[in-house]
């Protein structure tokens, strides 16, 4: 197995062939996930990597401030020290159901993402607001937020609005599902890169999770996609078949692409 960490000082453009690019991300970290999310860096770090993008939550489901778990925040403090990256995810993970709300819009903010896309649907104001105070507990927290140049909605969910409200505070891109959108151009650029994820809440979703992303890997190798992105949850490492996959997947794309995060690849691009 070989592995390259990408160092954005010593980047130089690629003459012939150019391995693409590979970011794990790990989903809704928080006070009551930081051990698993430990576990799961001691792990792909047992693959080579060294460095991951951390999607934290600044309020997760409204019980869990960062403000006030010290340990916690000391614990992601020597996370970025080591070199994975912060990103704001969100502000509390969590979207109320309003009354009268069709087919499609249940279908996508409680069975997709069973009432967590919080900003699905916010109008720009509404975005703008969960923005400011998600970045201000950042800096409460001792974050300097110049680090900090990534927001990624929970499940990828994000109005055109919200969108626009995460372009004015400020940061340099945020993700959806089927891409990476570069916010520093006007318009922003659109990467198409789609991301592998898991589905892990019933063992038919984790079967179908298993056979998709293999289908997604086969499909971005034949493509020689720049851009790879495995997004992982906490949950996954409760099911020793969706982790064993998730590990092999990352051992397999290492050999041809270099890990990075994803404000190490807005870098390069
Ligand atoms: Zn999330």
């Amino acid at each position: 197995m070989s592995f390259q960490r990408f160092n954005a000082s010593t980047f130089q453009p690629c003459q012939g062939f150019c391995p693409g690019s590979l970011v794990l991300s790990i989903h809704d970290v928080a006070p009551s996930t930081q051990e698993t999310v430990q576990k799961m860096i001691d792990d792909l770090r047992q693959c080579g990597v060294s460095c991951c993008s951390l999607l934290v939550v600044p309020h997760y489901h409204k019980k869990e401030s960062l403000t006030r778990a010290p340990d916690f925040v000391k614990w992601l403090h020597e996370k970025q020290n080591e070199g994975h990256e912060i990103v704001l995810h969100g502000w509390a993970h969590l979207r109320p159901v309003a009354l009268n709300e069709g087919l499609w819009k249940r279908l996508m903010t409680q069975c997709y993402t069973r009432g967590e896309g919080e900003f699905y649907d916010l109008s720009y104001d509404e975005a703008r607001e969960k923005l400011k105070i998600g970045k201000q507990k950042l800096e409460q927290a001792g974050f300097d937020l110049k680090m900090i140049t990534g927001f990624i909605a929970p499940a990828w969910l994000l109005s055109r609005e919200a969108e626009r409200a995460v372009t004015d505070e400020g940061f340099s891109y945020t993700t959806r599902l089927h891409g990476v959108i570069d916010l520093r151009k006007a318009p922003p650029i659109f990467h198409r890169s789609q991301s592998m994820v898991y589905s892990v809440s019933a063992a038919w979703r984790r079967g179908l999770s298993l056979l998709w992303n293999e289908f997604l890997l086969r499909r971005a190798e034949r493509k020689v996609w720049p851009l790879l992105r495995l997004g992982l949850h906490p949950p996954d490492w409760r099911h020793p078949a969706i982790r064993k996959h998730a590990l092999a997947v990352v051992s397999r794309v290492m050999q041809r692409r270099v890990v990075m995060t994803y404000a190490e690849w807005m870098k390069k691009t």
